[in-house]
């Protein structure tokens, strides 16, 4: 009997959705298992890391790599498995773009941990105890991974050769790449988004569109949107303009603004960038004929300050993997 090609999916700095998006396939992953010998995957099989590293280089066919890169250790099994895998897969936001694990390099590792471990009021640690890298216990010396200062996305550590977006990606998609591989067709070039569209989500997505002009923002508690209409030009922050297509424009459908799962548009390099810009054009502050810079300044903020969270709602899935990265200084 030929053996199957062997497939393995690690699990990075992420919160195990792609894994559940994984098994959402539902009963093709029958045929995923008809077609590969599914061998490593720490949340759901015993294969250990000393089993990867006695494998011949290359002999893994694919590795799906989820999770963005925060540990000494992430970064050692992107290295293992790159080493390993013929294709190496970005799956998911937080291998590509940073997702919500990139929020954190907003801030120093430091000032992480005070917040996580110390200054938080469901915490307990009157010994102010954070993660050492090295602990003395009576047994001998405990090493832990040490925790960057930066999140990283899988390409900045590592070549990737495909990227596989979304929150988690989802499932339709990861089924229409697993059938092209196992169809043995051509692959695209390394380096492609597979498993989405080339557009962005409004393209897909089934609102009535119009002229967009916002004279107010407004977070989705405090409206109840027309079921029909575009929610961005109902002051609803819906990110569709600038996140790529692929999901099928699922949270428009269900009256949710499209938060940017699916990362930036082809050709766009920055998603957060790329939206403030698109509001730039359709914020309407009025007729500025005979208006100060000032007074147009006043207008403009008195807009846009009700946008909450501007890294958390531009940025929330691709910091890590945009233009600056995070906090500079
Ligand atoms: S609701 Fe969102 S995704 Fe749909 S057209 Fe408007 S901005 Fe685009
Ligand atoms: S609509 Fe936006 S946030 Fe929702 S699944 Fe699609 S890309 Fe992700």
């Amino acid at each position: 009997m030929t053996e199957k090609p062997k497939l393995s999916m690690y699990w990075a700095s992420s919160c195990g959705g792609c894994e559940i998006s994984l098994v959402n396939i539902n009963e093709k992953i029958l045929s995923v298992d008809a077609s590969f010998d599914f061998m490593f995957c720490p949340c759901l099989l015993d294969t250990k890391k000393k089993d990867i590293e006695a494998l011949p280089d290359k002999s893994i066919a694919i590795t799906l790599f989820n999770g963005a890169v925060r540990t000494e250790e992430n970064e050692e099994m992107a290295r293992l498995l790159r080493k390993k895998s013929r294709l190496l897969v970005a799956f998911g936001s937080c291998s590509s773009g940073g997702c919500i694990p990139g929020l954190s390099n907003l801030h120093a590792a430091e000032d992480n941990f005070k917040t996580i471990y110390l200054n938080n009021p469901s915490i307990d640690n009157p010994g102010g105890v954070v993660p050492q890298t090295e602990v003395n216990v009576k047994e001998g010396s405990l090493r832990i991974p040490a925790f960057f200062d930066k999140v990283k996305t899988l390409a900045q550590v590592v070549p990737v050769d495909y990227f596989i977006p979304g929150c988690p990606p989802e499932p339709h998609q990861i089924w229409n790449v697993v059938e092209a591989i196992v169809q043995g067709g051509p692959l695209p070039p390394a380096g492609s988004v597979i498993g989405a569209g080339m557009s962005a989500v409004c393209d897909e997505c089934e609102r009535e569109k119009e002229d967009k002009k916002i004279k107010k923002f407004y977070r989705t508690y405090e409206i109840v949107p027309d079921a029909k209409k575009c929610l961005l030009e109902q002051g609803l922050l819906c990110m569709g303009i600038a996140t790529r297509s692929g999901c099928g424009g699922l949270c428009p459908r269900v009256n949710m603004p499209c938060t940017g799962c699916y990362g930036p548009p082809a050709g766009v390099m920055d998603q957060g960038a790329k939206m403030v810009a698109a509001l730039g054009s359709i914020v309407d502050i009025g007729d500025t004929k005979g208006l100060s810079e000032d007074e147009i300044a006043r207008r403009v903020d008195k807009i846009i300050d009700a946008i909450p969270d501007f890294a958390g709602t531009f940025y929330k899935y691709s910091l890590s993997g945009s233009i600056l990265r995070g906090r500079i200084a």
